[in-house]
């Protein structure tokens, strides 16, 4: 009989692991988001729309570019060649070619999750808060305490403090991984009040990263929207500051770096992301958290150390691992 598992998380290490297991096992992805995305989300406003997690990710792995071949071949998932400029306040602009090929996913972010969702059972607006062991199952609670379900198998791909608060390891277990926060600051600009380059990779700043979002490919280029990236560090000298001033003190940034004028502006929102990107990993990791006694496992980009791309190595090497498992 094929058991049951659990998948915490609805975001790129959980979709590419329910897929990849989903022959040999009956699983449930729980989401406690209203829609698919995790950190690869995308921000609606009227028309409008940012793309406040991820912006653009690489594919360097055979495994990587498999799963996205069928993806680019129907245009969910697109190669984004920016004009792409380094600033700085001290310094001129210079330009900063890529070398390698950067992919969007279309028509937001979270184009490629949705692309990746047919068939699976996944349910939204659900956190899963407890877990407890019963007769040989793992017996899932909710925030309001309602019964989830029972489970052969426990999988978090949470972020890695929500991991370490769901799934019962001893604390040295984590050791070695970490995450930072970011701020991603949301602008309404029309595009014509915005400079020639699309996208800008800031040193010396609060800020890290600015892209004029409506400019990636399979986006309304009409429709002004700009994400700009705080840095890590800023974000977490400021994270319990006011968020207005936080918001402000930002944006001031953007238009002193960009020339872009303050009336031009015409809204700026702010999001806080507490566990926004994984730190670096030393030496060559498994690529995943995983008790076979217990039936539990972890797995997502901080185990890697990296970024979209480590989220799905990370899954497919754990996938990979329960076969060999025999699930
Ligand atoms: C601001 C920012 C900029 C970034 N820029 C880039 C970039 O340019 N390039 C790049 O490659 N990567 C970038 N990243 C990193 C990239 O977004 C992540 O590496 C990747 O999306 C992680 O995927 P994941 O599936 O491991 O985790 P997530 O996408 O975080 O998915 C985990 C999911 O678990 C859900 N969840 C958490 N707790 C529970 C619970 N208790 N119950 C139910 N559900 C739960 C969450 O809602 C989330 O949907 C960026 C991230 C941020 C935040």
């Amino acid at each position: 009989m094929k058991p049951n598992i659990a998948i915490i998380g609805a975001g790129l290490a959980g979709l590419t692991l329910a897929r990849e297991l989903s022959g040999h096992a009956h699983i449930t992805l729980f989401e406690k988001a209203r829609g698919l995305g995790g950190r690869m989300s995308t921000r609606r406003r009227d028309r409008h729309r940012w793309d406040h997690g991820a912006q653009f990710f690489t594919a360097r792995s055979r495994a990587f570019r498999a799963l996205l071949k069928p993806f680019i071949a129907e245009g969910a998932v697109v190669e984004w060649q920016p004009n792409i400029t380094t600033l700085s306040p001290s310094q001129a602009p210079y330009k900063r070619p890529w070398f390698e090929p950067h992919y969007v996913a279309t028509p937001g972010m979270n184009g490629l999750l949705k692309a990746m969702s047919p068939g699976l059972n996944i349910v939204l607006q659900t956190r899963v808060e407890t877990l407890a062991q019963q007769a040989g199952k793992w017996r899932l609670l909710d925030d309001r305490a309602e019964e989830l379900g029972e489970f052969d198998w426990v999988i978090s791909s949470a972020p890695l403090p929500q991991t370490q608060v769901l799934l019962p390891f001893a604390a040295d277990t984590w050791s070695g991984f970490g995450m930072q926060p970011c701020y991603a600051l949301m602008l309404k600009v029309h595009d014509e009040d915005l400079p020639v380059w699309d996208a800008a990779q800031v040193n010396s700043s609060p800020l890290r990263w600015i892209a004029f979002n409506h400019r990636l490919p399979g986006r309304d280029r009409h429709l002004g929207a700009v994400v700009a990236h705080s840095s890590a560090d800023w974000a977490a000298a400021h994270l319990e500051d006011d968020q207005d001033s936080v918001r402000e003190r930002l944006t001031a940034e953007f238009c002193a770096l960009t020339g872009v004028t303050a009336p031009a502006v015409q809204e700026a929102h702010l999001h806080r992301w507490r566990y926004a990107l994984a730190t670096d990993v030393d030496n060559d990791p498994p690529g995943y958290v995983l008790s076979a006694t217990h039936r539990l496992a972890a797995c997502g980009d901080w185990c890697l150390g990296g970024r979209v791309e480590a989220a799905f190595t990370s899954a497919h090497r754990l996938a990979a691992q329960l076969r060999r498992l025999g699930l």
